[in-house]
């Protein structure tokens, strides 16, 4: 029977978010189409995450466990990925499109010479086709793309955050656990330090709710506010480019088209015009709030609320008022 396979990023020994939103939709295809779902795991203890695939649907899990996983480098990644596609021969291998994967994603496209539709925010198969549509030029258009099905040969696609919702639809996975065939000597890479960002305690591009800042935001006093509010909400902190630009918040906070793209339950946009370039990173959000002293600010043209107001009277009635919701 065809497969379609979906990689799940792992980290801290859970499955990403975009990752199980990557397989909810890869599933809606296997059952539409009468295919097996199944996922791949790669981290130093991969089986430990297979329940947990298993409970958003995939009914095949391929576990590859290797400590080399434990560390962010690209090439463990490609050779395992190439070798359980290869084991599991699927038509289509979905990802979700993050930064890591992005790495990854054109080294694997090359060694398998497969077709690829990078950063799509829908797909489907249609026939013998996989059909995308993929937001391009600051997400102003939508490009319709496609890639023909092959035997031997599958389709990768990668999705973007928050194109599809993380549904669960439990099943009893089969787990088959997959050795990485390869030999430290091999890997040309060697990982000196990780430096850690300051501050941002909630991982951004995973972030269930992100408060970003823009260039109202224009000293350290309104981005203590910023900062207030994000930890009552438990919020990731996003920026603009003007504010990454002026050094108030550092450039991986940087949502938008040269940016991170991020697509949270809740995205609240802080004296943020709504620049374009800005706006192509965060309009998968599904619930925009927007404060802005300028009531033609482009930024509610996308928002689902907003609040018409200078952020230093705004921001502390409004972390009260959620504090005291959140201590009742
Ligand atoms: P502004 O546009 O200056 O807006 C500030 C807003 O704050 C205004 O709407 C104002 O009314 C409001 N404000 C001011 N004071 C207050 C106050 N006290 N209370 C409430 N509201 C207040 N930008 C990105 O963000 N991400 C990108 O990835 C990105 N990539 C780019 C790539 C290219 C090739 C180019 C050309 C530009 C890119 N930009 C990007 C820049 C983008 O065009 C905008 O310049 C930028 O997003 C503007 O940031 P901003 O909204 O913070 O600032």
């Amino acid at each position: 029977m065809p497969s379609i396979l979906t990689f799940l990023p792992v980290a801290d020994g859970q499955p990403s978010r975009t990752g199980l939103e990557a397989l909810a939709r890869a599933r809606q295809i296997a059952t539409a189409q009468g295919w097996t779902c199944a996922a791949v795991a790669l981290a130093p203890d991969a089986t430990a995450v297979a329940e947990t695939l298993g409970r958003y649907g995939a009914e095949t899990v391929y576990a590859v466990s290797d400590p080399a996983f434990a560390e962010p480098l690209n090439a463990p990644v490609v050779e395992a990925l190439a070798t359980v596609i290869a084991e599991a021969g699927p038509s289509v291998v979905v990802f979700p499109s993050s930064e890591g994967v992005k790495d990854a994603l054109g080294a694997l496209a090359q060694r398998l010479s497969a077709p690829t539709l990078p950063d799509v925010a829908a797909f489907d198969v249609a026939g013998s086709t996989v059909e995308a549509v993929r937001p391009v030029m600051a997400a102003k258009f939508r490009a319709r793309v496609q890639a023909d099905l092959a035997d031997g040969t599958p389709v990768l696609v990668s999705l973007r955050a928050g194109s599809a919702t993380a549904e669960e639809a439990p099943v009893t996975p089969e787990v088959i656990e997959v050795a990485l065939a390869m030999d430290a000597g091999s890997l040309r890479q060697t990982l000196r330090e990780i430096v850690k960002a300051a501050g941002g305690a909630v991982d951004l591009s995973e972030a269930q709710v992100v408060v970003a800042a823009g260039r109202g935001v224009r000293d350290e006093a309104s981005k203590a506010l910023v900062e207030e509010l994000a930890d009552v909400l438990g919020a990731a902190i996003g920026a603009s480019r003007a504010v990454v630009e002026l050094g108030l918040f550092p450039p991986e906070a940087q949502i938008g088209q040269t940016g991170k793209v991020v697509a949270p339950d809740l995205y609240v946009a802080v004296g943020i015009s709504g620049a374009i370039q800005h706006v192509a990173g965060m309009t998968g959000s599904r619930t925009i709030v927007a404060i802005n002293k300028d009531a033609d600010a482009p930024i509610f043209d996308v928002a689902t609320y907003g609040i018409v107001g200078d952020l230093t009277q705004v921001l502390p009635p409004l972390i009260a008022a959620l504090r005291e919701a959140k201590a009742a």
